[in-house]
């Protein structure tokens, strides 16, 4: 077999700048020494390199963070310069696109989203508003189109990012299942374009704008409309392609539970998910049976999760029943996943966890249900989401695919 010598020598060098990006990325304010140590690299290439990110403009030199100089001199440091370029993130939603542009440290920059009086729009016209929403945004926030290093798209259901296919969208009352979606939108915005499951992305974006301290692998677990696990692998979601989506909503929890449109009974979503407390809240309510809730409907409309937790709190029993329902089967799938991959954390990202009592509650049915509990010391770390969050996980892959992966 022939060796091409340059292609393998050109390849080396791509990997490498890379590796140093990232490491600049994830440790900044960083030495150069500590970058060539830390990755194994020589200090001659790394020098190399960051000369060459200087000159672009994507890396500044900084002082070193307090703690690592020594003998009173101040050694120099290199960073990401965070405002040297900008992501647009969209994450598609049954109620339209909800989009954002961010710099690269997932400061929010602008945001865009459709109001209320849409359900599940067709391909076309989601399409049509995203390019609408990402104009609006380059106009409104003076960001300069050629400073965007790429878009990052997020959505619920099965999405091949290295094809760049949705797969299978979880949201069956659409018709965007099998499109292509990054080269549409790449030629919609004149701009490259990542694709990511919208759980895989919100994963992401807390593990690539938060830059905690996380263990090599832990749990990332959402709940919406439906509930979904993303297993984190040293910064990475587990599962390429088709692979590793995540979605445990019809995981059977209860086998003489009520059905669900799946057709199964005792789905973990019949009991976890929003939709289904939304709907039996409103039938509650429909029935009398919770006055809290019927006069906080009153005044204030249309009925959320946080009314749902208010009226459990002033008193409305069977809520506060439903609620804590959701919550203990929504422990018992996080813990049949802890005992099966043994993950030391659990971040968390649901409505229902807002309350502080339910948060315990969760907390004390993981504790309940680990079978390690001895060996393994689990801890859960709740996020404060808001309805940008998947937008900024589309940023984070937008940051993480088209501007560390192509220094
Ligand atoms: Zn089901």
């Amino acid at each position: 077999m022939k060796i091409k010598a340059g292609s393998n020598l050109t390849k080396v060098k791509q990997a490498n700048d890379i590796s140093i990006l990232g490491m600049i990325y994830q440790n900044g304010p960083v030495s150069r020494g500590e970058v060539a140590r830390q990755l194994g690299i020589t200090l001659p290439t790394v020098t190399t390199t960051v000369k060459a990110l200087l000159e672009k403009g994507v890396i500044q030199e900084t002082e070193m963070k307090e703690q690592d100089f020594s003998l009173g001199r101040r050694a120099m440091a290199v960073d990401i310069a965070p405002k040297s370029r900008f992501v647009a993130g969209i994450e598609w939603s049954p109620f339209g696109p909800v989009c954002c542009i961010s710099d690269l440290r997932g400061n929010q920059i602008a945001k865009k989203r459709h109001g209320q009086g849409m359900f599940c729009p067709e391909y076309r016209d989601m399409m049509e508003l995203t390019g609408e929403y990402v104009e609006e945004m380059l106009r409104e926030s003076g960001v300069p189109r050629e400073k965007l290093a790429g878009a990052g798209f997020a959505t619920p259901g099965m999405v091949d990012s290295e094809r760049g296919v949705l797969v299978s969208s979880s949201l069956g009352k659409t018709d965007w299942s099998g499109k292509r979606v990054r080269a549409d939108l790449e030629e919609l915005l004149g701009m490259s374009a990542a694709i990511e499951n919208h759980v895989k992305a919100r994963a992401i974006g807390q593990d690539l704008f938060c830059r905690a301290q996380r263990p090599e692998v832990y749990l990332y677990y959402f709940v919406q409309a439906g509930i979904s696990c993303c297993i984190m692998v040293n910064g990475e979601p587990f599962g390429k392609g088709k692979q590793g989506t995540g979605d445990i909503s019809h995981s059977v929890v209860d086998l003489k539970g009520p059905v669900c449109y799946c057709g199964k009974k005792g789905c973990l979503q019949v009991f976890s998910g929003e939709n289904h407390l939304l709907e039996r809240g409103m039938a509650m309510a429909g029935e009398g049976k919770c006055p809290a809730l019927s006069s906080l409907l009153a005044s204030d409309s249309p009925l959320t999760m946080d009314l749902l937790l208010q009226a459990a709190d002033q008193g409305d029993q069977e809520i506060e029943e439903m609620l804590l329902l959701g919550v203990r089967y929504m422990g018992i799938s996080i813990v049949n996943i802890v005992n099966l991959v043994n993950a030391p954390l659990v971040v968390i990202d649901s409505a229902v966890t807002m309350s502080a009592r339910m948060r315990d509650y969760l907390d004390q049915v993981i504790r309940e249900h680990n079978y390690f509990k001895e060996e393994l010391e689990l801890t859960t770390d709740y996020i404060d989401a808001n309805r940008y969050t998947g937008a900024m996980g589309a940023c984070a892959v937008a940051v993480k695919e088209l501007f560390i992966r192509r220094p």
